[in-house]
């Protein structure tokens, strides 16, 4: 089996973490098969398509690692192909020119609604005389262009995810428009249409797309069937819910890739948890994998047909497996632009000796990447500012002893051993406790009684060249 599988997003919004998970599904399906995973842009609504938008979705995808084969193509530009088919549906009677009036068309659904009846275009236009069709074309109506739906139709597939899914023909709304109206002739081709025509033309083998697409499957079936294609295999994905159970909206907030990002997940956290969004492996307790682990055990047989609930600590605590293991040189350049943000000052290069053991003593405290700029700020301040608790630790008794054999006994270059040592010195020298050492310590030179281990924090103030100062300063207030 040849597998050619497509992203079709619209450029109406940036990349949603729906089409992003509809990516990664194709993705791993094209991966598993040694398929082709290509790319569309379907822009063919020209007023709501946007430049940003699809460098934002071509930017979130190649962040994701979601790497196409081909593409990407756009609808935009292949429009004399959907006028092609358009025409060839209208010369086989399949389709014709709708005049309805904008106005008849709402008094009609206005009756509908009234009776209690679904919306739909009851086929009024599907046989019109020519004398008929002449008296609208010279009353100046612009007509649209449906393609007839037989009603007694029962349409069924067999959906890799659902199984066999079976629409009535009658609930598909009447004979649907695939073409806007242009003066006399076929205005813009629409969704359904174009899709057809594209995903024969692109031989595609299995369309993957959201569960909110069922219907336009049904109409899509019905088409390629007119227009002589091949009927791809379907799968459609559940959809993402919020925490109350409803699809996951803008109203949620974060929606965007993009957005993700920039609240500091990483790329293979976030894809390993959309991965997770409807599909588990087959040993269900593996929960850390990268995308290309999981595509050599993707298939659609472990695709739930349920909704998949978004879930934040989930995607947190992968997140943070992955932060976790990250070496200095990889954290460094993801943490740069959060530090760079909050106003700190540092060379990723020249100051390496220090940045270096700073990376590794705070991975294992970040969930996200924007968490490193508050939790690393004492590092980069030039001074501290003591809080009231550091404050009472250096207005203990001892402490200004203590603090003044450190820094009597300070050595240039301090490793842990020397650090060690010298707490170890000054406890036995001034005959006071280990912790009394450690928490003044702690106090002097973060100017907070929490965060990060003393010791190897201490390293990297030192390494810094601002550890001296720091207990300097905190001597002063000791002594006071
Ligand atoms: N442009 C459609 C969307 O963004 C594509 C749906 C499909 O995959 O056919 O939802």
């Amino acid at each position: 089996m040849s597998v050619r599988v497509r992203l079709a997003p619209s450029p109406t919004g940036n990349l949603h973490i729906g089409t992003a998970r509809t990516a990664v599904f194709n993705w791993l399906f094209a991966r598993h098969h040694q398929g082709t995973f290509i790319l569309r842009i379907e822009d063919t609504d020209q007023e709501r398509s946007r430049q940003e938008y699809t460098d934002n979705i071509f930017e979130g995808l190649k962040w994701l690692g979601m790497d196409w084969d081909e593409g990407p193509y756009y609808q935009s530009e292949r429009l004399d192909l959907y006028r092609a088919a358009i025409q060839k549906l209208l010369d086989a009677g399949l389709a014709y020119k709708c005049y309805t009036s904008a106005e008849a068309l709402t008094a009609m659904r206005d009756a509908q609604k009234a009776r209690k009846e679904a919306p739909r275009y009851d086929n009024r236009h599907r046989n019109l005389t020519p004398e008929q069709e002449q008296a609208y074309i010279d009353e100046g109506r612009s007509p649209v262009i449906r393609f007839k739906i037989d009603d007694n139709r029962v349409i069924s597939w067999k959906d890799m995810v659902r199984g066999t899914v079976t629409w009535k023909a009658a609930d598909l709304g009447g004979d649907m428009v695939i073409a806007r109206a242009a003066g006399d002739g076929i205005g813009q081709p629409l969704y359904n249409l174009a899709v057809v025509v594209d995903d024969t033309d692109m031989n595609i083998s299995h369309v993957i797309r959201g569960e909110d697409h069922i219907a336009n499957t049904a109409k899509q079936i019905l088409l390629y069937e007119a227009l002589g294609g091949t009927v791809p295999e379907f799968a459609h994905t559940p959809l993402i819910l919020n925490t109350e159970g409803r699809k996951l909206s803008k109203r949620d907030g974060v929606t965007s890739i993009s957005d993700f990002k920039s609240m500091g997940y990483t790329a293979d956290g976030l894809g390993n948890y959309m991965t997770l969004l409807g599909w588990s492996p087959e040993d269900s307790t593996q929960e850390v994998f990268t995308l290309a682990d999981a595509a050599t055990g993707f298939s659609f047989d472990r695709v739930n047909k349920a909704g998949a609930k978004f879930d934040w600590d989930r995607l947190n605590w992968l997140n943070s497996q992955y932060l976790h293991k990250l070496e200095p040189a990889e954290l460094l350049p993801l943490v740069d632009p959060y530090w760079k943000e909050a106003g700190f000052t540092f060379d990723l290069d020249a100051d390496a000796p220090w940045l270096n053991p700073l990376a590794e003593l705070l991975r294992t405290s970040l969930t996200r990447l924007d968490e490193a700029a508050p939790t690393a700020e004492l590092f980069f301040k030039d001074a501290v500012d003591y809080d009231e608790k550091a404050r009472s630790q250096l207005a203990n008794d001892g402490v200004d002893q203590v603090l003044e054999g450190i820094l009597a006994a300070l050595p240039d270059t301090l490793d842990t051993d020397a650090a060690m040592g010298l707490i170890k010195q000054v406890t036995k020298e001034k005959g006071v406790k280990k912790g009394l050492v450690m928490r003044s310590l702690r106090a002097a030179l973060m100017g907070t009684m929490q965060g990060p281990e003393m010791v190897p924090s201490w390293l990297i103030l030192h390494q810094r060249g601002v550890a001296k100062a720091r207990l300097e300063s905190a001597l002063a207030i000791a002594q006071d």
